[in-house]
Order: structure tokens, then sequence, then C-alpha cells
């Protein structure tokens, strides 16, 4: 039987974080994927010459634990980093309204009425009163004022999230601002006075990067990456792992018997489950009934993905990164970006692709609606926000992925369930770890940092190389 320090289950990108880790330290792993291509949701695809992801479209510049791995697999020079200016938009009163970029269009634009800037610009003036089970939008209502609530904070709840502005929690979903007002009083004060995050000492030599970025093929380019920066006999997969028995003081990782290609088990000292909460509560099911209780319960929100793609002749398409629809505004997309404006080679030359989102969890039938029609309602909300675009062609390009459990919903008491699991399945189950989008964050780079965390979490617990077995 093959043998493994770690085996680790799952091959997005916090399972992929997780056995590049490993192989950094010297720790001989197995992953297991159950799809044919590694990534999970960050998966990028060239069809008709558009580029289309499946999932997430950039990252932000500021996680150090992606460009680590990034020089690390050698991928620095496919790098592209947002056309400037990425301008941000809301639809508000049917057309959109450009988002302020600095100081003097945060007073001059008209995202928001007069008054509604008077008290945005209050901010600092308003009594601190976070309290731990504030919803995401009571904090906003308190903090920056109802029509801020409504034409700032909900449509970001959508694009982070695709969540409910009154389900997600303030502290939970945005923990970096409810922190700058429990501990400064207000937001403002908060983001002044704290103190710089600190440095990982692994990160100390990376420059501090602002904005977004992706890579000429696509987000999808660092898991093939890191893929193949691990050994061919390293990665497998097309193998859904059914079942973990903890034996001989480690793990029996077996894969699923009819529907593996490789059906052969593997002996592992230790095994990081960098599932989903579902399929991650399957799994822990037959071993930790209580852990799997636990991710069961966590709520995830399904989203479409509409890809639309077409002539753009007089160069009319819109500019920037996207815009962002608050519900209650007569549109059902929930938002609508620009990959085309943003990143270079995108769509074929004189072209343009755009990305509508739709469903999460104020909307879910939504995902069930036939691509045709999801495709329309893209073309219809572009065209009412940005006049100029109604007189694009008709698209001559459609590509919709539907996502089952696209987002973990970070409701109230979300991170403090979430550790209390971690610290369950430590305590009990040594040599198990856990990683993934429900556990520290939802971004890329969280999860990324989840399988870093989860592999130094068990080597700091004494899960170090196994001795050689047969
Ligand atoms: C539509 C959408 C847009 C997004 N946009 C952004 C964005 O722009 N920027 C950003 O930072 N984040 C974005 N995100 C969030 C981010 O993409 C995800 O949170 C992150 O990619 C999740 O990674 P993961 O490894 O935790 O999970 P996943 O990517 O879901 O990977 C889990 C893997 O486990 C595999 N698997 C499942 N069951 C088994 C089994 N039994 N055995 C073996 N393997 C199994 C699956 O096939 C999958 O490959 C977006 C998410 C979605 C859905």
């Amino acid at each position: 039987m093959r043998t493994c320090d770690v085996a680790v289950v799952g091959g997005g990108i916090a399972g992929l974080a997780a056995a590049w880790r490993l192989r950094s330290l010297g720790q001989d792993c197995v992953l297991f994927e159950a799809a044919r291509a590694v990534g999970g949701k960050m998966r990028s695809e060239r069809r008709d010459g558009y580029l289309v992801e499946h999932g997430p479209n950039s990252f932000l510049g500021s996680a150090k634990v992606l460009w680590r791995i990034i020089e690390s697999v050698g991928l620095q020079g496919e790098v592209l980093p947002a056309r400037k200016p990425a301008w941000r938009y809301v639809y508000r009163d049917r057309r959109a309204r450009r988002l302020p970029l600095d100081p003097v269009s945060l007073l001059t634009g008209d995202y928001l009425s007069a008054r509604g800037k008077l008290r945005l610009l209050c901010e600092p003036l308003v009594p601190g009163g976070a309290k731990g089970n504030d919803t995401a939008w009571q904090f906003a209502e308190r903090r920056l004022g109802r029509e801020a609530a409504r034409y700032l904070m909900t449509p970001f709840v959508s694009g982070v999230y695709a969540g409910d502005v009154h389900q997600l929690s303030a502290r939970d979903a945005f923990p970096r601002l409810w922190n700058w007002e429990h501990a400064g009083g207000s937001v403002t004060v908060g983001a002044l006075l704290a103190p710089p995050e600190p440095t990982d000492p692994e990160d100390a030599g990376l420059p501090t990067r602002r904005g977004m970025y992706s890579f000429r093929e696509g987000l999808g380019a660092l898991p093939r990456a890191i893929a193949q920066s691990l050994p061919t006999e390293a990665v497998r997969m097309g193998t859904p792992i059914a079942s973990l028995e903890s034996r001989d003081g480690g793990w029996l990782v077996s894969p699923h018997p009819t529907l593996a290609l490789d059906k052969a088990p593997v002996f592992a000292r230790a095994v990081v489950v960098a599932l989903p909460s579902q399929p991650a509560a399957e799994l822990l099911g037959q071993i930790a009934p209580r852990a799997a209780q636990a991710l069961a319960a966590v709520q995830t929100v399904r989203v479409a993905v509409v890809h639309v793609g077409g002539q753009d002749p007089q160069d009319v398409a819109p500019r920037g990164f996207g815009v962002l629809i608050p519900p209650g505004e007569g549109q059902r997309a929930l938002g609508i970006l620009f990959p085309s404006s943003v990143f270079d080679d995108r769509a074929p030359p004189g072209h343009c692709l755009h990305t509508g989102f739709f469903g999460g969890a104020c909307d879910p039938e939504a995902v069930d609606l036939p691509d045709d029609v999801l495709a329309d309602l893209v073309v219809s909300a572009r065209g009412s926000a940005f006049a100029s675009s109604a007189q694009l062609p008709d698209p001559t390009f459609v590509h919709v992925v539907r996502w089952r459990q696209a987002i973990p919903q970070y409701g109230v008491g979300h991170r403090a369930r979430m550790a209390s699991l971690m610290h369950d399945v430590t305590a009990h189950w040594p040599g198990l770890a856990l990683a993934g989008s429900h556990l520290e964050g939802v971004s890329v780079a969280d999860s990324a940092a989840s399988g870093v965390r989860a592999v130094d979490a068990l080597l700091a617990a004494g899960h170090g190389p196994l001795e050689a077995r047969t």
C-alpha cells in the first residue's frame, strides 16, 4: 500500500496550498481531487477566444500568502495587474453611479444624495456600539446611515458573499471593519489607530502590492502551476475520497470504489480535509459526528456565473471593474463584472466580455433560469446601467456556470463555531486538520491561508515525516 506523511483531500486552492506547504517543508504528500482537473472554484478556460472564469476573477494584491506561492511555483511572469482606473459602480434609480476612489469623489459623486454623503462623513462622530451579534445591515446603518447601508454595504455583501445583509454577521463577515469600531469607537478612528498587522517572517522580503490581480490565462493558472510543481504521483485527479479510517496511529484514506480512476487506498500519518463544508461533513460523518454536524450546519448559497461576449465595434462597452446592483432596483443580476476592461486578452480584439452573477441568499431561484434568459438579464441590466452599452450588438457568446454550493455564509457566531470545531477536531482526532473557505474567510487568499495553517498546525502537533512502512 502506498504510504505518505500527509494526505490532502480536495484539490481547490485550500488543498493545493496545503500540498504546496507540505512539499516546501520536505513532507511527502498525496493530494486527492474528485474532479479531473484541480482548482475547484478557481478554474479558467478559453472558449471561442474568450477567457471564462468559472468562479473567482481576481485576488487582492495584499494577499502575501498567494505571492509566496506564486514566486515559489515560478508564475510571476504570468501575473496581470488590473488596468487603471478600476472604477466600480453601484446601480441606483436605473443607472450606474461611480463609487468614490478618492476624497474628492467621495464628496462630489452621485452615488449617494447630499444628505447621505453628509451622514457618511459623520461616521467618526457616531458613538461606538459594536455588538458581537450585529448583522452587516445593523452595523452599516449605525455607522454610515441608512442610505449608505443600502447603496454601499448591501451591494458589497452581494459582491463578496452573494449574501443577505440582514443575515450576515458584521463581526464574522467583515472582521476588520467591526474590529475598528470595537477598538476605536468608530471605523475611521479605529482604522487610523490600528497597529500594522504583524508580518509573517516568511513574508518579510515580499513587496506590498495594492489593487487586484489575475494571470494571463486566468486565475486557474495558479492551481495548475501548484499541481505541476508537485511530483506527478502526488496528485490524484478523478479520485473522490469516500472514507477516512483511523488506523495504527495514522489514517487510511480510501477513494470511492466505483467513481475513482485510482481506487488504491493510501495510508497517511495525517490528513488535511480541504473540502467545502457539505462534502467535508459527509466524509467526517463516519468518524467525527459532532464535527460533521457543525459542518453540515454551515449555510452555503447557490450562484450562477453568466458570461456574455460579443463585438464592440464602436468601443462603447463600459470601462472599469464592474457594477454592483442592490436588491429592490428592478434587476435580478447581483452585479456585472467587465473582465475585458480590467484584464488583457479576455476577449478577441474588437470584442468585449461581461460576467453577470445571479442567485445568492436573496434570489436562489435565479440560478435555475435557462441560459438564454440569464444572458438576456445581463444584457438588459447592462443597457440600463450604461446607456452607451445599449448600442452593443447582440451577444454572440454565452457561457453559464452554476455552483450549487458557491459561497459559505458567515452568519452571527460563524467564526466562533468554526474555531470550536477545529479545536474539537484537533483534541479528539490527532492527525486530522481542516481547511477551506468556510473556516477563515471566503476569498482565494483566505482559503489558501487556511491550507497553509492546517499543515502548520499538524506539524506543530508533531505529525512529522512518516517512517517507512510497507
Ligand atoms: C462565483 C464565485 C466568484 C468568486 N469570486 C472571487 C473573487 O473574485 N476573488 C476571491 O478571492 N474569491 C472569490 N470567490 C471565492 C473563492 O473562489 C473560493 O472561496 C475558493 O476558491 C474556495 O477554495 P476551496 O479550496 O476552499 O474550495 P473549492 O474550490 O470548492 O475546492 C474543493 C475541492 O474539493 C473537491 N472535492 C469535493 N469532494 C471531494 C471528495 N470527496 N474527494 C476529493 N475531492 C473532493 C472539489 O472537486 C473541489 O475541487 C468566488 C467564489 C465563487 C463561487
